[in-house]
């Protein structure tokens, strides 16, 4: 054996154990090693040796080292800065580092990446100096720069910026002489002093009860002036004030305030990398969806000042806007004034344009005499810089094709761009641009269906809050944003009570521990529903989606006492009859009453509806139990019905004691009695279903009941339980304790039930033939797809099946006619998946029962998963609550195999999806990608699975 050192570095080395037979290859092995290393070299970062990456990309008058596309690497305020120098908009030279280095930071830490970010940042800076002809550290002609935080997905306010920096006692005179304008000099210091200390010497209030110690002394100082505003202080006050916080920052912090500008830079720049870590950054990616380790990149941009006097200003700008959509240029801005003061609310700001301030002073009550002489648009103050302005928000949305979110700065008369990035927008104001921008013939077909965030034309479809009015709420508590929509109303505790208010005219809130069946006609009523228990597929959390209700559910510091009629929150009492209002969308219970709006459906809406429909290879369907709700559902375009299920149809009025007597009937004959009461109530719904879905399937699956929700536990309803059965009380509370299960929901089940009393499956069959019979005669064609719930093994789908055809043809041969139907199952045991291929030879269509698939594979209970699933969630074992968003890992596997295995059996196997996911725009797009024929959703979720849909087909198309 020999062994060989190979030298590549002084830190590094690699040994070779080589046999002597080895030996002649070894300068082969010697150029492989070589290789392998090179090209390591290129994609890895071996500490801070040998390696040839760039970390840091400069731009400036009119050329960039990068450019949009490159987001990931520069965060997106990187990428448009440079972007925009490459299409000729004035933006101030500076250079971004990059994203990549915020992870390199976070593994080794200040000293190492300041080493190795050195050469290149001191280059960088150097760069800025030659294109603004000023030196950084100067006492004469200073170079002051911002630093930046620009993550990839834009987080707006969520991070640190810093500005002014590269300011000291002696740049402060150097640049008083420079510019003869030492107001703007001490107003600009002052400003980096308070953002420097805030941000990177860490006297930012960690608390919202805590005030910002700067912000105690500016109040201080202008009280014992006697002054309102920041402008009327005057360059003595502003070093009276930069005196102040430099003490401020030696008593909080011990040391002195950093005059060396190099040490205020790096000190910048890694406040600017830890503040990825902040808390409201982690708090908004959480939010979002936006992974830890993407990391934000640091921008480096030389000064410009909107704080010089009345020819400067500084302003945001949205090309479009954002709430409306409407094609009109608006945005805010203040004269002589930096950074983030147009929206910190310390001066009223400005409109950008005439008809904007126009519209602005008769919100606000201003007069037009007012409106001109204090708060003149730029359009009027500045006409020459405004036109400029309206040709560059031009050029930047043609060059991006979409609206875009603008910051700028206008600097003695010039004007800069600081910033742009797609804006954020509401839903309508999405389908809104989407559709104008197709007109214009801006973009296509594609793209305009690719703008939409499906979830967002939720917004379109249920009841909105105002936003002034929500702006100013209190926000009392927050649970899971289960059903979307603005609900406003008084609290009732009980779903009797919620009916008698209702009829008397009140807005009620129906809230409760946790509903249950009997609460439905409460629920039905109530303008939201609100639940100290239960997670996002809980019986409240289902239903009231399916109503197209509001509901938060789950909100878990909410104590309810039904006896006290009250609810208490951290100490605060709200009693039955106060106004409370409920935000579906984002999980937030309000105090009080809050104005609500309809939101408008404009025909945009639905044009965006024709267009997927022109591209998807899927079809949607709903889940819908009543007739009602497949007509909602069709009128937003549903193309059949996915799911009904049956034991919902029972839920309401008289028709829960029948289904109870069937229930605790102790013999066939009992049962049989019970489902003649049925037989009839539940023809009448599926012939309602039948007609609204005229020509589209409806698969209806046989009964599934949870046996405990429908159990009579309370007394009164034992009680008229055994009223109508004839029985004595005791009898029925023996029957209910013996029904009594450990594990209901993977006990006597599903079609567990068919089995031991066929004359179940016998009887709903008898009611979905004859109902299909029925509408036939007069017209309506009924395509039934009859759906056997959780099969496991081939044996329990032919058994039920057999009993199914058997009642078929005995009901045909009785009426003298037929229809055609089909009998399938829902695949929601994982036995089921595994066995797919067996269970196709029988089975005409599968259907994903994704909630109870989802809960057999985790092995999670839905109904006690909201325990220990916030903690999976926060402790990063689960990236998203499996039971909303498909596990497309685990699961998805399940899915996958159940689809090829199906379809080795019978190539033209239909299939589809009926849990919760079949509304979830990424579920949907896997629903897509396996293959699948339909997903189905509930009737509120109908538009956004179909946009879901279009897009996956436009991406992936099969
Ligand atoms: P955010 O990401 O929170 O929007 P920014 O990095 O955009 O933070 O900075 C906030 C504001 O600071 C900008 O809107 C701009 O007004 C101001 N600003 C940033 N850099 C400069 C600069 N080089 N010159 C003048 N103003 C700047
Ligand atoms: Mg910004
Ligand atoms: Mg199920």
């Amino acid at each position: 054996m020999t062994m060989i050192n190979l030298k590549i570095k002084d830190n590094l080395s690699i040994s070779l154990l080589l046999s002597p037979l080895a030996f002649d290859r070894i300068s082969c092995l010697c150029i492989l090693v070589k290789i392998i290393l090179e090209s390591k070299i290129n994609t890895y970062k071996l500490g801070g040796w040998m390696d040839s990456i760039k970390r840091v990309y400069r731009y400036g008058n009119g050329s960039a080292e990068g450019k949009a596309e490159m987001k990931n690497l520069l965060g997106g305020k990187g990428a448009n800065l440079a972007e925009m120098n490459l299409i000729g908009v004035p933006v101030p030279p500076g250079f971004t580092i990059t994203t990549d280095v915020c992870t390199e930071y976070n593994k080794l830490g200040e000293e190492k990446t300041k080493e190795i970010l050195l050469a290149e940042v001191k280059g960088a800076i150097e760069y800025i100096e030659s294109l603004t002809g000023t030196k950084f550290g100067s006492s004469e002609n200073p170079l002051l720069v911002s630093v930046r935080s620009g993550a990839r997905a834009s987080m707006p306010g969520m991070m640190d910026t810093i500005l002014n920096l590269g300011l000291n006692e002696s740049a402060v005179a150097g640049l008083v002489k420079k510019t003869n304008n030492p107001r703007f000099v001490w107003d600009s210091y002052r400003r980096f002093v308070q953002m420097y200390g805030d941000v990177v010497l860490g006297l930012k209030p960690v608390s919202k009860e805590d005030e910002d110690p700067f912000e105690v002394i500016i109040h201080k100082v202008k009280a014992e002036k006697g002054v309102k505003e920041d402008l009327q202080l005057t360059t003595e006050d502003l070093q009276k004030l930069v005196v102040l916080f430099k003490k401020a920052v030696k008593d909080n912090t011990g040391n002195d305030f950093p005059d060396d500008p190099w040490e205020q830079l790096w000190g910048a720049v890694f406040a600017v990398f830890n503040s990825w870590n902040n808390d409201r950054a982690k708090y908004y990616r959480a939010l979002n969806n936006i992974p830890e380790e993407w990391g934000t990149a640091v921008n480096v941009q030389a000064m410009v000042f909107g704080n010089m006097g009345e020819t400067s200003a500084t302003g945001v700008a949205f090309t479009r806007d954002a709430a409306t959509g409407e094609n009109l240029f608006t945005g805010e801005y203040l004269i002589n004034a930096q950074g983030e003061d147009v929206v910190a609310g310390i001066r009223t700001p400005q409109q950008i344009t005439l008809t904007g301030s126009q519209r602005w002073a008769e919100l606000a009550g201003v007069s037009e005499d007012d409106r001109i002489s204090r708060y003149p648009s730029l359009e009027e103050a500045m006409s020459e810089v405004f036109r400029q302005l309206v040709d560059i928000q031009e050029k930047l949305e043609n060059h991006y094709k979409d609206m875009q979110d603008l910051e700028f700065t206008i600097q003695d008369g010039k004007l800069w761009l600081l910033q742009t990035r797609n804006g954020k927008r509401t839903g309508a104001a999405m389908v809104k641009i989407a559709m104008d921008l197709l007109r214009e013939g801006k973009i296509d077909e594609k793209t305009a269906l690719l703008r939409m965030e499906p979830n967002k034309l939720d917004e379109l479809l249920h009841p909105v809050f105002n936003n002034q009015a929500l702006a100013k709420a209190k926000v009392i508590a927050k649970g899971l944003p289960a059903s979307p929509g603005a609900a406003t109303g008084q609290i009732v505790f009980f779903a009797d009570e919620a009916e008698e208010w209702a009829a008397q005219g009140e807005k009620v809130i129906l809230c409760r521990i946790e509903t249950s069946p009997e609460d439905l006609r409460g629920m039905n009523v109530a303008k939201g529903i609100l639940t100290a228990r239960g997670g996002m597929t809980s019986h409240a959390a289902v239903v009231a989606r399916g109503m197209g209700k509001c509901c938060v559910s789950g909100a878990g510091t909410i104590v309810i006492d039904y006896k006290a009629r009250k609810m208490t929150v951290d100490d605060k009492v709200y009693k039955e009859g106060e106004w409370i209002s409920l935000n579906g969308s984002t999980g937030q219970v309000l105090e009080g009453k809050i104005e609500t709006q309809i939101p408008e459906m404009c025909g945009d809406f639905e044009k965006i509806m024709e267009l997927a429909e022109k591209y998807t290879q899927m079809s949607v369907r709903t889940n819908a139990d009543t007739p009602n709700d497949a007509q909602v559902a069709r009128n937003f375009g549903a193309k059949g019905i996915g799911l009904t299920r049956t034991e919902h149809m029972f839920f309401e009025g008289d028709r829960i004691m029948a289904m109870r007597e069937m229930i605790l009937a102790d013999d066939e004959d009992g049962r049989r009695k019970a489902l003649d009461k049925i037989l009839p109530l539940q023809r009448r719904d599926f012939e309602g279903i039948f007609t609204a879905m005229d020509g589209f399937p409806v698969t209806i699956r046989l009964l599934d009941p949870p046996l405990h929700e429908f159990l009579p536990h309370e007394d009164t309803n034992q009680f008229e339980m055994a009223k109508e059965m004839g029985i004595e009380l005791q009898n029925v509370k023996e029957k209910v304790s013996s029904l009594h299960e450990q594990n209901p929901m993977l006990g006597h089940r599903g079609c567990r039930l068919g089995i031991t009393y066929p004359e179940i499956t016998e009887i709903q069959a008898r009611a979905i033939i004859e109902a299909a019979l029925n509408v036939k005669k007069i017209g309506i064609k009924a395509v039934p797809e009859i759906m056997i719930p959780l099969i496991g093994t081939v044996k329990e789908f032919t058994m039920q099946e057999e009993i199914i055809r058997n009642v078929a043809e005995t009901v045909f041969a009785e009426r003298g006619d037929r229809i055609e139907y089909q009998v399938g199952t829902m695949i929601e045991i994982p036995r089921a998946a595994l066995t797919a291929d067996l269970i196709a030879e029988s089975a005409e269509f599968f259907s994903y029962g994704t909630n109870d698939l989802t809960q057999m594979t985790f092995g999670y209970s839905r109904d006690d998963a909201g325990k220990f699933l916030t903690v999976y969630l926060q402790k990063g074992i689960l990236k998203n609550d499996p039971f909303q968003i498909l596990d497309q890992e685990g699961v998805g596997q399940l899915v996958r195999i159940g689809n090829e295995r199906g379809r080795k059996t019978r190539p033209n196997l239909k299939i589809g999806i009926c849990g919760e996911h079949g509304g979830e725009p990424s579920s949907v797009e896997f629903c897509h990608s396996v293959g699948m024929n339909y997903v189905s959703c509930s009737p509120f979720r109908v538009p956004i699975a179909r946009v879901a849909a279009a897009q996956a087909a436009i991406k992936n198309p099969r």
